[in-house]
């Protein structure tokens, strides 16, 4: 049987061949697959029934399945989505009141091998990649869930994206020109995988680039990131400086403020001047609670304080609005497990 989910319009092509059907009708079910989201072949309702007919006789829409939708009080919702092979993981649409933007955070891997102190998906390990078929899945399973477009996409679920880099770029490829989602729509967010941030920038990508400092210096970060053992904050910079040179774009850096370890203002300062010569903005998220350790969110008012001594160094500034907490769905809460 022949999923017809991720499959680019050569690939729906062949299918139409093979049923001795005109290019035409590939164009249709492609349109029904990516921008309708139907979830059945008899709902391509432009294709004649005996067509139809043959068509489910080699082919199906999907063979993902939703084990688990939970949906938070603020209407972000959660899905377990359930692959084959029986490995699960976890995909959140998100909604902003005074924005017409769907956002999907999309997952790239089955655990982490990065291992981030504070983050629940590294607690698993890394069990394996997701091809680009599976990270598409997860974005036409929302849509066929919610009959709704989701218009902005952010991998920022489980998993390093740079280390599955292949699959991540094919499948931005696809969301660009199947899904028409704008490449500026599209967020990246690494750990700083610093090889793979320069092939990034060979590539000219014009999506964003979302980077997890997290630090102001290599002390704190070699604390509860292991990767700045590997590739630290000083060859981090070089990277980011050349990617900005290379593509013109501006970086988004994550900073996830932690009471005590890496909240004060001398920290701000020490982050300021780190920055200074980086074209990016700054992103402040908060520690959202995971089972993994006793980290706490700072209070609000270090939190503005923090954000103060930032935006006076000439950065934009901006806190991460903490979305689905109710559900274990916000930032670094995602762990691909039911219980
Ligand atoms: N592996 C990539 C992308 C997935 S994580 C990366 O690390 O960038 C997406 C974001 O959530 C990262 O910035 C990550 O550091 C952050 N995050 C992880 N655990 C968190 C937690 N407990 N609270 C808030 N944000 C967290
Ligand atoms: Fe992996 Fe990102 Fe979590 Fe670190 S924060 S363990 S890189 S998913």
């Amino acid at each position: 049987m022949k999923v017809l989910s991720g499959l680019t319009l050569e690939e729906i092509e062949n299918i139409t061949d093979e049923l001795h059907a005109s290019k035409f009708r590939a164009r249709q079910i492609h349109n029904w697959i990516y921008l309708k989201s139907v979830k059945e072949i008899d709902e391509m309702t432009d294709l004649s029934v005996k067509f139809r007919d043959e068509l489910k006789k080699i082919a199906t829409v999907t063979d993902v399945k939703i084990k688990v939708k939970q949906v938070s009080t603020d209407g972000t919702i959660k899905y377990l989505i359930e692959y084959p092979d029986g490995e699960c993981v976890e995909t959140v649409l998100m909604r902003f009141d005074n924005r017409a933007n769907l956002t999907a955070c999309v997952s790239s891997q089955i655990g982490c091998a990065v291992n981030c102190s504070f983050c629940a998906t590294g607690k698993r390990g890394f069990i394996r990649n997701l091809t680009y078929k599976e990270i598409i899945e997860q974005v036409l399973t929302i849509q066929r869930d919610t009959g709704l477009k989701v218009t902005n996409i952010v991998f920022m679920g489980q998993g390093e994206p740079l280390l599955n880099l292949d699959n991540v770029l094919k499948a931005m490829e696809i969301f660009n020109e199947n899904f028409q989602i704008g490449a500026r729509r599209l967020t990246v967010s690494t750990s700083g995988i610093v090889p793979q941030i320069y092939k990034l920038a060979e590539n000219d990508m014009q999506s964003t680039l979302a980077l997890s400092l997290h630090a102001p210096n290599h002390e704190i970060r070699r604390q509860i990131m292991p990767i700045e053992n590997k590739y630290d904050m000083k060859e981090l910079k070089i990277a980011l400086k050349k990617y900005v040179e290379k593509t013109g774009r501006r970086i988004t850096i994550e900073y996830l403020l932690i009471k005590d370890l890496n909240d004060s203002p001398d920290a701000a300062k020490e982050l300021a001047e780190y920055l200074f010569d980086i074209k990016c903005n700054v992103n402040l998220i908060p520690y959202n609670p995971t089972a993994k350790n006793d980290y706490q969110r700072p209070s609000n008012n270090s939190i503005q304080k923090f954000k103060y001594l930032l935006e006076h160094s000439g950065k934009k500034v901006t806190i991460r609005l903490e979305r689905g907490a109710d559900i274990d769905a916000a930032c670094g809460q995602l762990r691909g497990k039911v219980d």
